[in-house]
């Protein structure tokens, strides 16, 4: 590979790039995950943690992907067989649904076009007609990463409480946490599952799941072998702050490193307003060069990426690999059924309004440059709102 200076833009939504701060936090010698030292760090971070779900309930790290989160989560508690309603929001709803198939799930998925978030009436709608209370869970992704809608959680909530019925509520919110605002507690979920390389700022290689008390009790009566996704050794080691086996030690270290920044520097709510502000400017350029966004509802665009569609006659990939080769910049593929008609612009985690507008550069040079036909001048009025907007 040819030498490039400079840093290399890794505008993908997740992984997200990590602070340099974040990685000399984790350039410290592994210690004895059984000592005391340890002990300490894990209860410092677990009982932290929490802060980012805006929980009280516990949550539970396994050195995975987030796939494995998501497995996880299944796996505890449900019971082969069971009957899951989930939603097509894009493709990692989509992916979602696949592995619930193959543990032995029986999901059923409410079809969607990809450009809508949740709608919590056909939630409802579902959970009203089985009343034999058949479905067991609930399953959601609150920040689909394919496409940059981002699924009203806590309505969806409203809508389940207003069919009474008892199903378990799960939400994926791998590219949410951290970066969109989330309410584990206030908004019933009883599994949330998130990884670490997203709004977390981390590298990848962590996988969360928050478990609320039903969540607990259904546990008890899970009908799936599992033994290294097994929440009771975890919850058990984790009271002490140590874990049943060896743990992403030095991610941990990270991970402390990024709570400090999110909780006690800027502050959640300064994150979440951070992240709009970023995707309204965003916006505002791709509106600008008369491109349409991926997402068709205003109060689900996502903060974390921007979803835009290419004209007809135009390959995404393509336009993706001249400003690689050209600028040094990866932005995100257009995933399952958008491939080569989406790219994604992530503008989430490590941040800022310069970071932003060197993304948009390089998106409105390359765009001119593969002949698609745009209105110059998205990154000046995306200036414009930024310098309005600026504090
Ligand atoms: C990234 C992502 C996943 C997959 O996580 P991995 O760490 O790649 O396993 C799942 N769901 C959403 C919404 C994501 O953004």
């Amino acid at each position: 590979m040819a030498y490039k200076s400079g840093r290399h833009f890794l505008q993908i939504p997740g992984p997200s790039p990590v602070p340099d701060r974040i990685l000399r936090a984790m350039d410290m010698p592994v210690i004895d995950h059984r000592g005391p030292e340890f002990g300490e760090m894990g209860k410092r971070v677990l009982e932290k943690l929490k802060g980012v779900f805006k929980t009280e309930c516990p949550v539970i790290v396994f050195p995975s992907s987030g796939t494995g989160a998501w497995e996880a989560a299944l796996v505890n508690a449900l019971s082969p067989g069971d009957k899951v309603l989930m939603y097509e929001t894009g493709q990692f709803a989509t992916l979602w649904h696949e592995l619930a198939t193959r543990v032995g799930l029986e999901p059923e998925f409410i079809s969607g076009d990809w450009r809508h978030g949740v709608d919590p009436e056909k939630v409802a709608a579902r959970l009203k007609e089985d009343t034999n209370h058949e479905i067991k869970a609930v399953c959601c992704v609150h920040n689909e990463t394919s496409t940059g809608v981002t699924s009203r959680i806590g309505e969806v909530r409203k809508a389940i409480d207003s069919t009474g019925h008892p199903a378990l509520f799960m939400v994926d919110t791998i590219s949410g946490l951290a970066s969109a605002d989330y309410r584990h507690d206030e908004w019933g979920v009883d599994v949330t599952v998130t990884g670490s390389q997203k709004g977390l700022m981390l590298p990848p290689g962590l996988g969360f799941n928050c478990v609320s008390q039903k969540a607990l009790a259904a546990h008890e009566k899970s009908g799936f072998k599992k033994s290294y996704w097994d929440w009771g050794a975890m919850l058990g080691n984790n009271a002490s702050g140590f874990f049943p086996y060896t743990p992403a030690t030095n991610l941990l270290y990270g991970l402390e490193e990024a709570l400090k920044m999110l909780l006690d520097e800027e502050g959640l709510e300064n994150v979440f307003a951070r992240h709009k502000r970023h995707a309204k400017a965003c916006r505002i350029a791709v509106e600008h060069w008369g491109l349409e966004t991926l997402c068709q509802v205003e109060e689900e665009h996502s903060p974390v990426l921007t979803g835009v569609v290419v004209p007809d006659g135009h390959d995404a990939d393509e336009i993706r690999k001249l400003i690689l080769d050209k600028f040094d910049m990866s932005l995100g593929t257009g995933l399952g059924k958008v491939k080569g008609k989406v790219f994604r612009i992530g503008h989430l985690g490590h941040f800022n309004d310069l970071t932003l507008m060197g993304t948009l550069s390089g998106v409105e040079m390359g765009l001119a440059l593969s002949g698609v036909p745009i209105n110059k001048g998205g990154c000046q009025a995306a200036m414009d709102y930024l310098a309005e907007t600026a504090d």
